[in-house]
């Protein structure tokens, strides 16, 4: 008889989402009155830049001509993106980094979970906690996670705890870890990460050979000029890190799909060089972007993309700032939301993730994401996006205020 993947059985589903939704539903019902503010999701709400827009039109329209017509296209991507990538993301800023390093795909998401396909099963892996679950479910589909233990998680990932006492950053685990998750700026707790924080954690990967897995999807959001916005930034990366990349939060392509990893050819382990396993994964088990979407993400970096862009990015960090501080008028203490569109507060003493979400959407009727959601050590925090209006963000800030201050 067929036996199915017990990895993937071992899987709890997934409920925050569903939890949010229906009991955002069920309020709803009993108070049809009420308007509801979702600073809850992480998806951008502005267009995507006219830039972007004119670009695929033209792209598309050179699909419907004999002449100009493509079919299959390069797995990792079209050259003119890779270095488009390679130029401004990293050239510019003085990484070296080259267009054949540059693997384009449709998401961090997809890269991120696909990743441990290139890693043996019996490499050791380390997360933040609180955590995007992509890199936790993964490593569970793919048996790299033991059981699951209630009230502890799984029994072979190492936790990172980041905790308020530590500013949200992980600490080296005491056991020898292999494959290390990290993101910055983080989701969920908004943090951003210093050029000394992020050399401790290059110096680790290269005495231990472990592998730095960077999550640098929200780098656009980072206003402190001193702050990496590259993994590759720190000496010694190049030896030890991937970074993940994408247009979702950036250019607002998380309806358009597009992103893109960086392996660089320096990576090797044992001899086998990580950027040719990777190629051979992706040309084996993807068909790669649309050319039509590629063009677009290509017009990111036109002029008119990158100002459009600055604007996007502009408007949603004011959103976060006027989360930031309608929070703090309301008594909270209040993290993240400077270099990363979400903001983590800390939830009034004795009052859990829950209990403050089913407050504020009874008070005020916002809706936030509890911080438990993300794991152990999110508990006592509260996620909010600035992925809203402005208007909407002000209107939900002032009634925070008005139900909490004082
Ligand atoms: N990485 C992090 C940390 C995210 O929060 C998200 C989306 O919320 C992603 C990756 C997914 O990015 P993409 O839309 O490119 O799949």
């Amino acid at each position: 008889m067929l036996k199915v993947n017990e990895n993937f059985v071992k899987l709890p589903a997934s409920y925050l989402f569903v939890d949010i939704n229906n009991k955002v539903n069920a309020f709803m019902k009993e108070h049809p009155e009420q308007e509801i503010i979702r600073l809850g999701i992480g998806d951008v709400t502005r267009p995507l830049p006219k830039a972007v827009v004119e670009a695929m039109c033209a792209a598309a329209k050179e699909m419907g001509e004999a002449e100009t017509f493509r079919g299959y296209g390069p797995e990792a991507g079209y050259a003119f993106l890779r270095e488009a990538i390679a130029k401004n993301d990293f050239q510019a800023r003085g990484i070296d980094i080259s267009a054949d390093e540059i693997f384009v795909s449709d998401g961090a998401k997809s890269d991120t979970g696909s990743i441990g396909d290139i890693f043996g099963v019996d490499n050791v892996v380390a997360v933040c906690d609180p955590v995007y679950p992509v890199y936790v479910d993964t490593n569970v589909m793919a048996g790299r996670a033991g059981d699951y233990v209630e009230g502890k998680g799984w029994s072979k990932i190492v936790y990172m705890p980041c905790k308020e006492e530590n500013g949200f950053l992980p600490e080296i685990p005491q056991q020898p870890v292999d494959m290390i998750y990290l993101c910055f700026p983080n989701n969920p707790s908004g943090v951003g990460i210093t050029k000394e924080a992020l050399e401790k954690w290059v110096d680790y990967a290269l005495e231990n050979q472990s592998i730095l897995l960077y999550d640098a999807a929200y780098e656009a959001f980072i206003t402190d000029p001193d702050m990496p916005h590259s993994i590759f930034e720190i000496e010694g990366a190049k030896k030890c890190a991937i970074e993940f990349r994408s247009f979702s939060k950036t250019a607002g392509f998380t309806g358009t799909r597009c992103a893109f990893s960086v392996i660089p050819k320096e990576l090797e382990y044992d001899g086998v060089s990580l950027n040719k396993l990777w190629d051979r994964r992706q040309s084996t088990k993807m068909n790669g972007v649309s050319y039509v979407v590629q063009r677009g993400a290509e017009a990111v970096y036109s002029e008119e993309g990158k100002k459009e862009v600055r604007e996007n990015i502009a408007y949603y960090l004011n959103n976060a700032k006027i989360i930031r501080e309608g929070l703090k008028k309301a008594g909270f203490t209040v993290y993240g939301g400077e270099h990363s569109p979400y903001v983590w507060l800390k939830t009034p003493q004795g009052v859990s993730s829950w209990e403050f979400f089913d407050m504020l959407l009874e008070k005020c009727g916002v809706v936030g994401t509890p911080g438990s959601g993300f794991g152990a050590n999110g508990e006592g925090f509260f996620r909010l996006t600035s992925f809203n209006t402005k208007e909407n963000t002000e209107k939900a800030l002032a009634k925070i205020v008005a139900a909490f201050a004082g």
